[in-house]
This record gives structure tokens, C-alpha cells and sequence, in this order.
């Protein structure tokens, strides 16, 4: 399995950690405690966010040409997005 060299963020160890758990957190093992793994540009996830980004500014958009306002156009695209986040978490 390939593997990547990633830095503890609380006791500063450097330690090998699979690919897959790159941009994600493991467990130092030092420390034992949990670090952000260096490396993370998952492809499919930046997707996701442009993705994400995109549905808010549609919703946004469509909320003010129907006449809701600024305030309204925000809270609908705040929803938006936090629909698709959810939807995109679970
Ligand atoms: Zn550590």
C-alpha cells in the first residue's frame, strides 16, 4: 500500500501514513492522539465543493430575480448550501 510521510501536529513526529488518509486524520503513534494528514487535494472532493459553491449561487440568484430581496436571496442560498453539504456528508 502506498504510503505518506505526514508531521504530527501536537508532538511534531513524523511517521508514514497510508494515501487513502490523506487530507484526512489519523492517529499518531507517538502521541496517540488525532493529526490532520498533509497531502489531501482529493480530486472528487474539490468537485464536490465547486459543486456545492455553485448550487448557492444558483439559489441565490433565482431568489433575487424573484423579487425576495438580498436578505432572502442569503437565507436561500445559505440553505442551499447547507442541503447540499449534508446531502454531499452523508
Ligand atoms: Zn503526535
Amino acid at each position: 500500500m502506498d504510503s505518506i510521510f505526514t508531521t504530527c501536529e501536537h508532538c511534531a513526529e513524523r511517521f508514514e501514513a497510508p494515501t487513502r488518509s490523506a487530507g484526512g486524520l489519523t492517529n499518531c503513534p507517538r502521541c496517540g492522539q488525532a493529526t490532520e494528514v498533509s497531502g489531501g487535494s482529493d480530486p472528487l472532493w474539490t468537485a464536490l465543493v465547486g459543486l456545492a459553491l455553485a448550487v448557492t449561487v444558483v439559489a441565490v440568484t433565482i431568489a433575487y430575480q424573484a423579487g425576495g430581496g438580498p436578505a432572502a436571496a442569503m437565507t436561500f442560498g445559505v440553505c442551499a448550501l447547507i442541503a447540499t453539504i449534508q446531502r454531499l456528508a452523508a
